[in-house]
Parts: C-alpha cells; structure tokens; sequence
C-alpha cells in the first residue's frame, strides 16, 4: 500500500521545501521504505524550461527529457531514485493540458472549473505512474496564502478525504523568527500560517519547525497546542553546517519515527551510516582545491545547483574541500583573465544560452590549454573550447558558432542545419525554436584508449542533455589534426558528445551535463577525476 505525504510551505518562501522533502525521504528510505518525490509547482510556465535561471535557479533535466524544477535534483541525490517527467507539475501544464481537453470536447458540454477539473486533473496527476512505492512524498512550491496555489491544496485535500488518515499526511514547514529584541524565538508566524491551511481544510499532522537556534520546549509546547498538533509532532528543524548533515538531524529530531507513528507502522531499524560518512568526509577534509567557475549567471548561486554539488561530490571521493570562485565571464572580455585565474588548480566552463560574456569564455578556456590548467568544459563549454581550439590550435580564423553571431566558419551551429539529408537547413529568423532542443539521456560511444574511456572505463555511456546547438563534424578532421580529440560520440557517429586534449594534463569537454547524475553516494566519474586533476595540480603551484 502506498502512502501519501503532502509537504507544505508557511511563513516565507526559501526554507530549503525541497531539501527537507528529499531528506525525509532518505530517512525513510534508510528504514528499508521505497520512496518517490514529487513537486507540484503553482507558477503559469508549462515548465521551467523558459524561465531565467536567475530567477528560478537552475532547469533540471530528467532522463526521459522533462525540464523540471531544481528540486528534483535535491530529490534524486538524496534518494538516488530517477525523477521522471511525471514527478512534476505545474499551473501552466495543468490549464494547457484541461484546455486542450476542453477544445477536443472531452468534457461533453460541461462546464469546465477550477472544481472539480483543474482538482481532478491535478489528482489524477498524484495518483498516476505510482508503482509498488511505500511512500510518494509530493511537495506543493510556494508558500500557503498565495492566491495561485490555492487550486493544488484543495486538490491534496480532496486526497486526503478519499485516501483515509491511514495513507494521507500534511506535513508542514514553517519558520521560528529570532527577535533580537525580545531574545526569543517567535511562534506567531507558525500559528497564522497553520491556521491559513485550516481555512482551506487542511489540519497539519507534523510541523517541520525551521530555526537559527535551539528551540525551547516551552515554545514546542505552544505551538502543540495552538496549532492543535502532538507535542513529538512539532519538529525541530535546526540549520546544519551541512546538507548531507539534513537527514540525520531531522531523525535525531523524530521525523521519520512521527511519520511511521501518524501511519501506525512498526518503525523498521534504520541505517544512515552511509550519510554519516558523507558527513564525516565532508566535514574532515584532507586538503583542499580551488576551481574557478566562468559563467553568466553567477551572482544566484542556484542558477548551478547540480555543478556546485556535483563537484562537492567530486571532492568527497577525493578527500577534499572544493572551493569554487565564480566569474562572470563578461570581466574576461575587458581584463587579463591572468589576474583572475592564476593559481586556481582547474577551470570549470559550465552550461550557458546566448552570445553575452562568451568571448570571455574562450578566453578563460585559452588560458587553461596554455598554462596546462585542469579545464572541463560543459556543454556550452564544450562548443566554447572546440571555438577556441578551432581559432587557436587548427587556425581556423573566424571559427564560432551560430548561436553567438554568423561566424564565417560555424563550427557549432544548429544541428539540423547541416543534418537533414546532406541539405543545410536554413531556419526563418524568427522561427521556432521550441522542438529543437536536445533533451534527456542519449548513448555516446567512448574510443578506446581516451581519456573519457579509462575515467568511465565503459564502452558506451548515457548522459542528459539540453541544448539546440552541436559541434560541426565537418570541421572534425581540422580539429583532429591540430590535437582535439573527439573521444565520444553519438551511436550514429553524427554528434559529438565528447572532446579532448590528450596532451594536457586534463582537458575534457562534454556535450551533455554529467552534473545532473552525480550523487554524493555515486559521485560522477568525470567529477571524481577533474577533482584528481585538480589535487595534482594544487601539488604543483
Ligand atoms: N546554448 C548552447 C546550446 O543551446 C548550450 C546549451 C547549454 O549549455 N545547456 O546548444
């Protein structure tokens, strides 16, 4: 029998929802449960895949090719489980997909509202593609009052009427404000935002309770009894030094063990000495590396989320602290990048869309290659260094790509400009551009004897993509002659996945975002050897 968690949000917004979602759901995996996660997110986009980053972080991309939100990250590196496109939801899909039924007449001349159809669809959308999992743990985004969540709650409400107290559960987050003033912790927030969920008929069985300092029993004991929870209900949920320290602490606290109580289940023995020894190494490390990161959007650091954790990842299999240092690859274009990266022991070119702060990046690239620094390029720092090495290494003036510009040699440019049966495909200035993107995992075949194939040590790999762009294979030869190799690519032999130098120390580019696997459990391979990398350098300068 599955059984349905339903987390919430009060108070404000930014409590760390999604990690404490994903680190219940580790604690309940550590009992020996089978868990899912799920995000049911309230805003009007169809998916995040056409939000800036800047204001919604990073787009994480599923192995089936959904973009989805940076939540689910949070999601499959805690529990290792594989999201997938129906792990998440959002207002613009919901009303797009009633919609469409309404126009095709499904709904057989009724009138269609937010009661019962967009309830129903969202419902339906809990309830599908469950399997024999013993916990679906489905968080709702946004914070309970916003107008535009409303329709989601009435839904898990609905759920939790038909699914019975026996496999429904609302576990809500809220937050303990620290009034200097007064030197207390402040419950009031916690009672009003408990009270905003009653008014839409959901009565909270566990409160997650976030705070900057211990929170005394007295308060714990209040908000029992004003929010009309067990006393062992009120969770407190204390700020750690780090992620990986979540899940333990919220079972020191009994979060699991009130989840097993409220469902009536023997709480099985449970095991988190695999977390504890994520904690360990991260908190005792041996040494330490600095890699400099040159992107667009780093002044929000979860425009990266996966990158930053996967190369913490990398540095826990190593036994190092990682420590990065973001640039904003526009300053390359103005000032000697020698300033800026002398002395960072690898250089990290990650994801990015658009022309702005790209010479930069060939900048920060080109610095690499010559000073024989660690680089790693990914995805579009990958299609950056085959520009760099097409200009640099093969001479080939004017290389660029068609994305930044009309290159006089478009060594990366649209994929179906020169793939559709030998024509060139011209694309209508402003024509859609929706449809094209590559998303999702696709196979690459690995050359033996690269350096790509000793680090996966695998013929062939699968990896997540998003793009539109690709490296332009009739440059291939060029570029091979003059040192790049081109040591992944597609089954088909048409893509380039994968390219690299085999005379430096590390230089490899890939075409895919191997960040999105990397688990603390199962870092990356190309992390855990970029890291490597990366301490041989630090012995070195
Ligand atoms: N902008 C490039 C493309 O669309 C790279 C995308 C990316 O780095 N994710 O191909």
């Amino acid at each position: 029998m599955t059984r349905f968690i339903f987390i919430t949000g009060g108070v404000v917004s930014s409590l760390g929802k999604g990690l404490a979602s994903a680190a219940l759901g580790a604690a309940l995996q550590a009992r020996g449960y089978k868990v899912r996660l799920r995000k049911l997110d309230p805003y009007i986009n169809v998916d995040p895949g056409t939000m800036s980053p800047y204001q919604h972080g990073e787009v994480y991309v599923t192995d089936d090719g959904a973009e989805t939100d940076l939540d689910l990250g949070h999601y499959e590196r805690f529990t290792c489980v594989d999201a997938r496109q129906s792990d998440n939801v959002t207002t613009g899909k919901v009303y797009s997909e009633v919609l469409a039924k309404e126009r095709r007449g499904d709904y057989l001349g009724a009138t269609v509202q937010v009661i019962p159809h967009i309830t129903d669809y969202i419902k339906e959308f809990v309830m599908g593609h469950v399997g024999d999992e013993d916990f679906m743990l489905i968080e709702i985004g946004g914070t309970v009052g916003d107008i535009e969540s409303l329709p989601f709650l009435e839904a898990i409400r609905q759920l939790g009427n038909e699914l019975g107290r026996e496999r429904a559960l609302y576990m809500h987050l809220t937050l303990l404000p620290y009034i200097p003033t007064a030197g207390e912790l402040k419950t009031k927030p916690t009672q009003h935002s408990v009270k905003e969920l009653l008014a839409v008929g959901i009565q909270a069985d566990i409160l997650l309770c976030r705070a900057d300092r211990e929170i005394p029993e007295g308060e714990r004991k209040k908000i029992a009894l004003f929010c009309n929870v067990p006393f062992e209900a009120v969770i407190p949920a204390l700020d750690v030094s780090t992620i990986y320290q979540v899940p333990i602490s919220y079972h020191e606290q009994g979060l699991d063990e009130q989840v097993c109580k409220r469902f009536g289940l023997d709480a099985p023995k449970l095991d988190l000495s695999r977390w504890k020894e994520i904690v360990e190494r991260v908190t005792k490390p041996e040494g330490e590396v600095t890699i400099a990161i040159v992107g667009k959007y780093v002044s929000l650091l979860d425009a990266y989320k996966s990158l930053s954790e996967a190369l913490t990842h990398g540095g826990i299999a190593n036994s190092v602290k990682v420590n990065l240092v973001w640039f904003d690859a526009e300053v390359f274009e103005r000032e000697d990048v020698v300033q800026y990266l002398d002395g960072v022991h690898g250089i990290l070119v990650p994801g990015g869309f658009g022309e702005r702060g790209t010479e930069g990046k060939i900048e920060a690239v080109r610095f690499a290659r010559e000073r024989n620094i660690p680089y790693f390029g990914i995805c579009l720092g990958m299609q950056v260094a085959v520009i760099e090495a097409a200009r640099n290494m093969a001479n080939i003036d004017g290389a660029g790509s068609t994305e930044l510009g009309k290159p006089k040699e478009p060594v990366v440019g649209l994929m179906t400009e020169w793939a559709r049966e030998g024509e060139l495909e011209k694309r209508a200035k402003k024509g859609d551009l929706g449809g094209t993107m590559r998303l999702g995992a696709y196979p690459c075949v690995l050359a033996k004897g690269s350096r790509a194939f000793d680090i996966y040590g695998a013929d062939e790999i699968s990896e997540r993509h998003r793009h539109r762009y690709e490296v332009n294979t009739s440059y291939k030869l060029q570029l091979e002659d003059a040192g790049l190799s081109f040591s992944g690519m597609s089954p088909d032999g048409i893509l380039p996945e994968i390219v690299e130098i085999p005379e430096h120390p590390w230089f490899v580019a890939v075409q895919f975002h191997p960040e999105l696997k990397s688990r603390p459990f199962e870092p990356h391979p190309l992390f855990v050897s970029f890291i490597d990398a990366a301490v041989q350098q630090s012995r070195l300068v």
